[in-house]
């Protein structure tokens, strides 16, 4: 489903490539060359590893976000990842530069799971109470633009899992309570490192599925939405990791559940993760919790160490851009589909973001 909020020109027909992999490649290459600095292409940590190679920067969704805001030479930023990532690198792009997502169908069932007007219904319970003035919302960068742009309008703020902590901490100088979307596990893992109380609000539920008073008291509403893909580890898997590799260092992203979390020796953001891998000893032997694509490029580049799985795990949007969109994209960009936001959320959404990007990380 494309959100109402994302336009795009007219969608290209692709035909199907008789090329290779290895032929693709070479091309994408000859063409990023005759492009130079006028071309970025900008790679998730989740892509495949043939899009990575080919992206100029690869990182988090934070990371990717202030590069796409950082390339002043720049005229065409291709970003491949999921569409919030894109609508990202719109709202923080120059008006001037051309933003393209090779493969407009790559979305985010958890970004689904929130939408504006549910949120604002949660606005307004709190509004009939008198308590929106002493709240501030917070969006997870994985969530549509125009609820970033809801969020910026009410003095919200973005925060992706690299910097939630600290997010958190702004929101708590500035409100009594804070009430985060989509992701209920990141928002949990969060408030409980920080000794904070929260409580799941269900949209479909009237007044979020609480009493009253717990609506009332709540510091922290977590909105009741999860990542599939981070959902689906166990502390079994842990358990087994352990067991199979007694030296074994086991690492989850934060959208895992808190019993995940518990179990592990480190949490954190994918560029996190990534670190620690880089920096371990050669023989270092790790379990980690996250999407499959990255734990295999981890194992490639650190062969030296043991990158291991706590159980397979794909993320299927992810995988929709692939090497052909993405050629198809370069090669014909006039008649690719070029991201497209509307004014309004333009505007709000960079409120909600560059607060984020300007607290000091
Ligand atoms: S890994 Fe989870 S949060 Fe990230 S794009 Fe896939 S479904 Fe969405």
């Amino acid at each position: 489903m494309i959100p109402s909020a994302m336009m795009t020109g007219p969608q290209k027909i692709t035909t199907p490539h008789d090329m290779d992999e290895a032929a693709v490649v070479e091309h994408m290459r000859h063409l990023k060359a005759e492009f130079g600095k006028k071309l970025v292409i900008l790679g998730h940590h989740y892509q495949r590893r043939e899009i990575v190679e080919l992206a100029d920067f690869r990182g988090d969704s934070l990371e990717l976000c202030r590069a796409a805001a950082n390339q002043d030479d720049a005229e065409i930023i291709i970003f491949c990842g999921v569409r919030f990532m894109v609508e990202s690198a719109r709202i923080l792009a120059r008006p001037r530069q051309r933003v393209y997502h090779p493969n407009a169908r790559a979305g985010c069932p958890m970004a689904d799971m929130a939408n504006a007007p549910l949120v604002e219904k949660a606005w307004r319970d709190l509004e009939q109470r008198g308590l929106h003035g002493s709240t501030i919302p917070v969006t997870y960068m994985n969530s549509d633009a125009d609820l970033k742009a809801f969020t910026g309008r009410n003095g919200g703020i973005v925060c992706t899992s690299s910097n939630a902590t600290k997010v958190f901490e702004w929101a708590f100088a500035r409100g009594e309570r804070i009430i985060f979307y989509p992701d209920e596990h990141l928002g949990r893992n969060v408030a409980n490192s920080m000794g904070i109380e929260s409580l799941i609000y269900d949209p479909r539920e009237p007044l979020g599925g609480l009493t009253e008073d717990e609506f009332r008291n709540a510091k922290v509403l977590l909105w009741k939405g999860f990542c599939h893909v981070h959902t689906h580890f166990t502390t079994a898997h842990i358990d087994e990791a352990r067991e199979k590799w007694p030296d074994v260092y086991v690492m989850s992203h934060p959208e895992c559940t808190q019993e995940v979390i518990g179990a592990s020796d480190f949490a954190g953001s994918t560029s996190q993760m990534c670190r620690k891998v880089a920096e371990a000893p050669a023989g270092a032997t790790f379990a980690i919790g996250t999407e499959i694509n990255m734990i295999h490029r981890l194992a490639f580049e650190h062969a030296d160490k043991n990158v291991h799985t706590l159980s397979r795990s794909l993320c299927p949007n992810m995988y929709r851009v692939n090497l052909y969109n993405l050629y198809d994209t370069v090669r014909d960009l006039e008649n690719a589909p070029q991201v497209i936001l509307p004014d309004d959320v333009m505007r709000d959404g960079k409120l909600a973001l560059d607060r984020m990007l300007a607290i000091n990380l």
